[in-house]
């Protein structure tokens, strides 16, 4: 769905009365979410044994099975196929990962979920984890990851029909098996309309079925039309039938439309093997992400894990906020709300240390800009667990230091130790690293890239990303890419008396977290084309001056450090013209600029081919000063796209983070 531009705002959710003490009602809709005498086995009849689960993952013959709702309410019946999946005796070559994709336009609140939870004690330890990963209510999708079980959970936020366009926008098959579960036809027309089906009918894989409580004719009349051979079965409790389905005679796939020059050809083979080159936090996300799918990879550096960009002892999971959407902004709070959801399930499942790596304390921004804040504060009050605008008073009590400027307070956000989170992630038995390898470069031979280092040969896959931040353009021959190198300082303070009450993030035009055992990191220094690998004088001075002037209450004793030979870091920040990474597959350059050539006496012209892509490339990097945020959505989105997987992002900001975007961009203003 194009949203840049339209107003922000979070999704209004249902307007819902309660029967008794958990049963929720909806009052837009005048119906149930679910039988209120026993929701849980209604659930089981309707859904997943209307679609033959789970006795039908013992024979289904594919590494993943993809489950799509529509109407995903309080989250029962995802719950009871995430139940039903834990419970199963896998088969020798049945499905390894449950993908469940649902859509929902009035997304209820955490705490009404919470509420219908309370009537199933029984699905109370996977409410409590769906519960700590349940999304804000911010428009498009968001992805929730459940490890333990290789569940994946994609929340798309959004109606039905836009949402069903944008799944469809890849025109791949991804859906084994479909839950249709509006409110009732005749109360909900929108979610039964006869237009939807030819759409469900194109997501749909080879023999995919649907399962729905209704038996109505119109919907039955729709989905035959759309090419499902359909059944009539016994429904739950006093419904007399419902109706099941299984594709029998699937679509032609729709014409192109518009300049598709982000779709590829067909989807290549899930490679058993990856290499990465660079082992900051791009790469160390990347090799997590695709190793989690049970993918053999190998992590090459020039050097040491996170000895460069991502080498600061602290850094903050920054977001944006502004009042109109924007892939920039919208790029910002998906990755930070995904970033945050996995940085804490980290820190509960022990796996990362609070104090050391990190801390989920809090982050305070100051804004100068009254204006901006009035006009936030309206927006954000449906949204406190993201953001809230808070005066100095209040941003004093939540920061422990006084200070004097009014700004956004991030409740989710905190600090993390980046060479700290890159060891944890490579904490995975499929993750070889080889660090130390001098200059690589990378070839390909045959079918495949091999990685080449001053020794020769250190490693061969099919499929190789490039996650080495400014070096990626030397190392792969991508010298088109537009990547600029930004210096930054830090400087580490020692613990000062004056900042021991400090306990959450400052955010001003540097940065400040608590501190550790070694004190704080603080900066940092922004200078462009700046080559200088020494630690300079005049930039810790600049950094101590920007802290005093956030933290009057604490200037004296930070400026007595001015002299001081403080330690510190240079290192260089990545970052594209845009502002936003780039994460995805490397264009054939050569053939893009012949394909879409007319782009340059028309930007808007249509051209109706899909892009060319190297085949097995794909890049990683430029995420700027936001490698903590924006790095763990970007590896997930490339781990979906090199597995032909749904994506954890709409076509508009996949799109966005192209590498190719850079070449239609100066095709479009006759540059190239
Ligand atoms: N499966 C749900 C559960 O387990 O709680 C119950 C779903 S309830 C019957 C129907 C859901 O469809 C509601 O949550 C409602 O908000 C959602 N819905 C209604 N109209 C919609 C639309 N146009 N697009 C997307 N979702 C919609």
């Amino acid at each position: 769905m194009q949203r840049a531009n339209t107003p922000w705002q979070a999704l209004p959710g249902p307007s819902l009365r309660w029967r008794g003490e958990d049963t929720p009602y909806s009052d837009n809709f005048d119906d149930f979410y679910y039988s209120s005498d026993n929701g849980l086995a209604e659930g089981r009849h309707v859904f997943l044994a209307g679609n033959d689960l789970p006795e039908r993952w013992q024979r289904h013959r594919a590494d993943r099975f993809v489950v799509a709702e529509t109407g995903f309410g309080t989250g029962l019946n995802f719950l009871l196929t995430w139940q039903a999946w834990r419970a199963r005796t896998r088969a020798p070559h049945g499905p390894r990962r449950l993908h469940y994709l649902a859509l929902e336009k009035f997304p209820l609140a955490r705490a009404d979920l919470q509420r219908a939870g309370a009537a199933w004690p029984e699905l109370a330890p996977l409410l409590t984890e769906l519960l700590a990963q349940y999304p804000q209510p911010l428009p498009g999708v968001h992805r929730a990851l459940f490890t333990a079980d290789e569940v994946t959970l994609d929340l798309w936020w959004g109606d039905i029909e836009a949402v069903l366009d944008d799944l469809g926008h890849h025109r791949r098959p991804l859906v084994d098996a479909w839950y249709l579960d509006g409110f009732a036809p005749a109360r909900n027309a929108a979610m039964w309309r006869p237009e939807l089906w030819p759409k469900v009918a194109a997501l749909s894989r080879p023999q995919a079925t649907f399962a729905t409580f209704t038996a109505a004719s119109a919907v039955s009349r729709g989905l035959a039309a759309a090419g499902f051979a359909l059944r009539k079965v016994p429904g739950f409790g006093p419904k007399r039938q419902q109706m099941c389905g299984q594709l029998s005679s699937p679509p032609p796939l729709p014409a192109l439309q518009g300049t598709p020059w982000d779709l590829a050809g067909p989807a290549q083979e899930t490679p058993a093997q990856v290499l990465i080159i660079g082992a900051g936090l791009a790469g160390c996300h990347t090799a997590a992400a695709l190793a989690r799918r049970g993918i053999q990879v190998t992590l090459l550096d020039r050097g040491a894990v996170a000895a460069e960009a991502s080498g600061n002892a602290q850094g903050v999971l920054y977001t944006r906020l502004s009042h109109r959407h924007s892939p920039l902004t919208d790029f910002a709070l998906a990755s930070f709300d995904f970033a945050s959801r996995q940085y804490r399930a980290g820190f509960s499942a022990g796996t990362l240390v609070p104090g050391a790596d990190g801390e989920l304390c809090g982050s305070f921004h100051q804004v100068a800009d009254s204006e901006e804040l009035a006009r936030m504060a309206p927006l954000l009050q449906a949204l406190p667990q993201l953001a809230q605008v808070l005066d100095a008073a209040s941003a004093s009590t939540v920061l422990g230091v006084a200070q004097g400027s009014a700004g956004y307070w991030y409740p989710n956000s905190g600090w993390m130790s980046p060479p700290a989170l890159c060891r944890h992630l490579l904490r995975h038995p499929l993750i070889t690293l080889r660090e130390g390898c001098g200059p690589i470069r990378l070839q390909r031979v045959d079918d495949a890239w091999q990685a080449l280092g001053a020794e020769g040969a250190l490693a061969r896959a099919p499929v190789a990303v490039v996650a080495a931040g400014t070096q990626c353009g030397e190392l792969a021959s991508l010298e088109w890419l537009p990547l600029r190198a930004v210096r930054g300082q830090t400087t580490q303070l020692p613990p000062l008396p004056a900042l021991a009450a400090l306990r959450s993030v400052l955010c001003h035009s540097g940065y400040i977290a608590p501190a550790t055992a070694e004190g704080h990191c603080i900066g940092a220094t922004f200078t462009p084309g700046d080559t200088d690998p020494e630690l300079r004088c005049r930039d810790r001075v600049q950094n101590l001056e920007q802290l005093a002037a956030a933290l009057p209450a604490v200037a004296a004793p930070l400026m007595d450090l001015a002299d001081t030979d403080l330690p510190g870091k240079t290192g260089w920040r990545c970052a594209s013209p845009d502002y936003l990474p780039l994460a995805g597959p490397v264009p054939d350059r050569d053939a893009f600029v012949r394909d879409y050539a007319r782009l340059r006496d028309n930007a808007r012209t249509d051209i109706a081919r899909v892009g060319s892509y190297v085949p097995g490339l794909y890049l990683n990097t430029a995420h700027g000063s936001r490698g903590l945020t924006s790095t763990p959505l970007a590896a997930e989105l490339l781990a979906s796209q090199i597995c032909a997987e749904p994506l954890p992002l709409e076509p508009e900001l996949a799109r966005a983070l192209a590498p190719a975007r850079f070449i239609i961009r100066d095709l479009g203003r006759n540059r190239i």
